[in-house]
């Protein structure tokens, strides 16, 4: 197949982090203009990744022609139709998140966002990709979800894409790497791991994945086969750490080392069940995101914010549902799932921003608020991540008293909306379709107003029991706090609680408290966090001792007993729900 964009991405030296890339344009535009993105399709940030860019040459034939920068992420290049442009640059790659690119002699990685320019006009054309081998590196091999077109055993050579949308959609993995295949709803697919230690239990990660994809093909389609054609899970190991990102048939993923299943243990840490959680969600948004997508990601503008206020949707759902599937996979024992969801909805409550936004307000403030989080942040808004998943839960539990479920909506709009862009409006008439009554009073309480959702309602009426447990002191005296090197660093004082009260503020170095009074007064040096309950006993006040710009001040903390985390336990078979 002929390209309107090729690239050639090696790198002369990877202990340099530079990848080198050459570009050719085959029929460019007088005064051909190319862009780099700045910002990756599902993380919802301006990154600048041409700030990593650098050395950017353009030739045709022999003639060198000029360059000029347009902006921090445009060039406009003195171009003649009628004869093929060849640019060439490098670009820095030392950033060991999903979202951009590292090199280093051990191990290669990027997104197409990062390294690949976009040609202005050529954006809906073909596009190919060659990647070369660094010649210091022989044992590396490649792996990507794009659709190899000429490469060798190891995966060197060349790829393809339908487009500049579909090339930076799909990250490579460069490296000394293992991986496994397996079969799900009849497609191929293909588990990369990079950088585990020897007690990894390879095989049932590759089983437990395998029981994932297929609890999720099973939910979208029965017994039909999924949108994509093959699929790619690239997991790179790492001492501590952890996130993915979504591709439409891949997606990049970071676990930490001890998270993953040991070889003669057949124990699932909560690590392990985090780390399969993370695969659950990734996985399902190939249909929720990546096809099933807000109407405002038609077609992303890469040069700037795209607003939605459907995230809570879009990530929410996708959280609900994430660990609903480890149950339905067997994977998450219900008691389990109970405790995780209790979790959820007791980290919600203890968010004061959930007065203060609601979820759709939240999914449009998404690229200043949660994705620049703060000291101010539990403050001034609520996770789409966590609140849309109990707005789910709401849904779901709603729907199975009136005959339906959440799974046949999601299957309503797949097929009401043709797998692709979405409006709230669809949302309502598949819940409509689905029941024979309007939910608009319930999906603009719940995702448009501050107002609590009716999760205790919901739960008891499908048999869960709710229990109540003393929250830790930290929470009830109304902040958020770490171990530092010599005192409680103070993160976040939260909206209306002690700690503001007292005068307490973000960044405070907590030194101190004092407990009893006259006589029986003791005073005590803080150093931990979780000592704070030892020194306190049972009272309700307390003096603390902070540092604040190298003075110290005594504060007085009077807190409520009152603050509480959520239990749940189921009393049966929860009515076919778990
Ligand atoms: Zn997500």
């Amino acid at each position: 197949m002929n390209a309107a964009v090729e690239y050639w991405v090696g790198s002369v030296d990877p202990r340099t982090h530079l990848f080198d890339v050459t570009m050719t344009v085959a029929q460019p535009e007088a005064q051909q203009q190319v862009s780099l993105p700045v910002w990756i399709p599902g993380s919802y940030m301006v990154r600048e990744f041409a700030r990593h860019l650098q050395h950017l040459s353009a030739r045709q034939g022999k003639r060198a022609l000029s360059i000029q920068a347009l902006n921090k992420n445009t060039w406009v290049i003195d171009a003649k139709p009628g004869q093929a442009l060849v640019l060439r640059y490098q670009v820095y790659a030392f950033d060991p998140s999903v979202r951009a690119a590292y090199l280093d002699a051990k191990r290669g990685f990027f997104n197409g966002t990062s390294v690949c320019l976009l040609a202005d006009g050529q954006r809906d054309r073909p596009h190919a990709i060659t990647v070369q081998r660094p010649k210091a590196c022989p044992d590396w091999q490649v792996a990507t979800g794009l659709t190899a077109q000429r490469v060798n055993a190891r995966g060197w050579g060349r790829y393809l894409a339908a487009d500049y949308d579909e090339l930076i959609d799909a990250p490579f993995e460069w490296g000394p790497f293992w991986s496994g295949d397996f079969v799900a709803g009849g497609v191929p697919h293909r588990l990369v791991v990079t950088g585990a230690a020897a007690s990894f239990d390879a095989q049932r990660l590759l089983d437990d994945t395998q029981r994932i994809c297929t609890a999720a093909i099973r939910m979208w389609h029965g017994h039909g086969k999924p949108p994509h054609r093959r699929y790619v899970f690239l997991l790179h190991v790492v001492e501590d750490g952890y996130g993915g990102l979504e591709h439409r048939n891949s997606t990049a993923l970071i676990c930490g080392r001890r998270d993953l299943p040991r070889l003669g243990s057949k124990a699932s840490s909560e690590g392990y069940i985090t780390l399969l959680g993370l695969i659950s969600h990734e996985y399902f948004h190939t249909w929720n995101v990546k096809r099933l997508r807000p109407a405002e990601f038609a077609r992303h503008d890469l040069n700037t914010e795209n607003h939605t206020e459907l995230l809570w949707f879009f990530e929410g759902f996708t959280s609900y549902f994430d660990d609903l599937l480890l149950v339905r996979a067997g994977l998450l024992e219900p008691q389990a799932y109970l405790d995780r969801l209790a979790k959820t909805i007791t980290a919600v409550e203890q968010t004061p921003g959930r007065k203060v936004q609601s979820v759709a307000q939240a999914s449009f403030d998404a690229w200043t608020k949660y994705y620049r989080q703060d000291e101010n942040t539990p403050n001034a808004t609520v996770s789409y991540y966590a609140k849309g998943a109990l707005l789910a839960l709401c849904l779901d539990l709603a729907l199975r008293a009136e005959g339906s479920d959440l799974a046949a909506v999601m299957r309503g709009l797949w097929k009401r909306c043709a797998a692709g862009p979405m409006r709230e409006s669809d949302l309502l008439a598949e819940l409509e379709a689905q029941t024979g009554r309007s939910w608009a009073t319930e999906i603009a309480t719940w995702a448009h107003s501050t107002a609590d959702l009716p999760l205790a309602r919901l739960l008891r009426a499908q048999g869960v029991m709710i229990d109540t447990e003393k929250a830790p002191l930290a929470q009830r005296l109304g902040l958020r706090a770490s171990d530092g090197a010599s005192g409680v660093m103070v993160k976040s004082v939260l909206r209306g609680g002690a700690a503001e009260q007292a005068g307490m503020a973000a960044g405070d170095e907590w030194l101190a408290v004092e407990v009893g009074q006259g006589k029986r007064a003791q005073t005590w040096r803080l150093k931990k966090l979780d000592d704070l309950p030892l020194f306190l006993g049972t009272a309700q006040r307390c003096r603390a001792l902070v540092n604040r710009d190298q003075r110290l001040y005594w504060m007085n903390l009077k807190w409520p007993q009152l603050a509480s985390n959520w239990s749940l336990s189921a009393e049966d078979d929860l009515k076919g729900w778990l």
